[in-house]
Formats: structure tokens, sequence, C-alpha cells
């Protein structure tokens, strides 16, 4: 039994609404704590990891309502509840979950028959499962002055890059040297902001990749 402990925001089943698997019935794990400080960050009650907050497994195994709470969870225990749901394709996100040594809980959970998918900043070593599919939505020059690692774009499947202007655009290019030729390219508008999607739309043509647009804040749903 591996030692690894999570601390976990919530477990919920629902949509992949982003990147490569949009549309994918899927389980999340969202993991607690992030110091990455994305000024746009939508999960921002995912950064702190304070005793106060510590709750039991039952109560992080359903929808978090954006509250900041945690409770720790073995890859065995994180098992049992993923296997309380119907969907096959886990999740992994946050906060960053590279905060954690991952391989532990997606080898299992592959063993098992699931499809492992983490998504995280790119500034953190990724220690994963290599059946596990990758994507980096990598964080440049954010608040917390961490820096986008060349191993983690080696190791991406999936570039999701978050586009509010052409600089980011630029940005990422810089980072693309590092990546395998056959990772799949998706920009992604910030805030659903009509100028990001715009040249979202127009780049992803010019270049010939995909556009991601956060079906789930489309349907909504989570
Ligand atoms: S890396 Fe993700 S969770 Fe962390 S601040 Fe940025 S968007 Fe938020």
């Amino acid at each position: 039994m591996s030692d690894v402990i999570y601390r976990v925001n919530e477990v919920f089943e629902t949509i992949q609404g982003e990147g490569f698997y949009s549309g994918t019935p899927a389980v999340f794990i969202r993991m607690q704590g992030c110091d990455v400080g994305c000024p746009w960050c939508d999960t921002k009650h995912t950064w702190t990891v304070a005793l106060d907050d510590e709750r039991s497994l039952a109560e992080i195994n359903q929808p978090s309502g954006d509250r900041q709470r945690w409770a720790q969870a073995s890859a065995d225990e994180l098992l049992v509840l993923i296997q309380s749901y119907q969907a096959k394709h886990i999740v992994i996100t946050g906060g960053e979950p590279c905060w954690y040594d991952l391989k532990p809980l997606t080898a299992k959970l592959h063993d098992q028959g699931y499809m492992c998918q983490l998504e995280t900043s790119g500034t953190y070593d990724i220690q994963i499962d290599e059946r596990s599919f990758v994507t980096v939505s990598p964080k440049i020059n954010m608040r917390g002055k961490r820096d986008v690692l060349a191993s983690a774009m080696q190791r991406a499947n999936e570039v999701k890059h978050p586009v509010g202007r052409q600089s980011d655009i630029d940005a990422l290019d810089a980072l693309l040297v590092h990546c395998p030729t056959e990772a799949q390219i998706a920009l992604q508008p910030i805030s659903q902001q009509k100028r990001a999607t715009d040249l979202c739309i127009q780049t992803c043509i010019d270049r010939n990749w995909r556009l991601s647009v956060q079906l789930h804040k489309y349907i909504g749903v989570l």
C-alpha cells in the first residue's frame, strides 16, 4: 500500500469541458494547494492548505461549491471513492496537482482500467504513471514567480494554453521547442473574452491548432 497522502478539495463526476478530451464523462479529483498565483484563477479556494479547513473523506466526495477545504486521502481511499461513479476517465487537477507524487495513484487507477489525465501548470516536476495523458497549461510569469519546466513540456501529450493577447502566443512559441512534435496544441481564451476568443480562432486556423472553449461554462455544468 502506498504511503503517499493527498490533500483533496473535491471529487465529483461531470463532463470534461476543456482540451483534447472535451465532452468526455469524467471523475474529477481536485487537489488542494497552489502557489503559482495566476491573477485570473477560477479556483483560488484551492491555493491554501490551512489546518482549520481539514474535513472528512466523505465530505469531499461531492463538489466543494468553491469552498476552501481539504481531506487527506491515500490512493486506495481515492480508488474506493472513484469506484462509486460511472466514468472511466479520471481528471487530476487543482490547485497544482504536481505538488504531489501522483505515481502511486495513477498506477493504481490504470491497473484498474481507468484512464488518467493530469492538468498541470508545468511549474513542478511531473511524477505520474507513464500511461497517463498529461495536459500542460503553462503558466508563464505569474505572481508566484515559478518557471515553466522544460521537463514538464517534454512530458506533455497536450499543451493547452490560456490566451488573453498576442504576447501570450509569443511566450508559448518559446516553450514549444521543448515539446514532443506529436503533442496536441490548444489555445484557450481567458475568461471567454471576445477579443481573446477571436485571436485564438484566427491563430488556430493559421497554425492548425485546436480551440478549447471551456465547454462546461457554456453548458452550465461544473
Ligand atoms: S496554476 Fe491553476 S490553480 Fe494555480 S493559480 Fe494558476 S490557474 Fe489557479
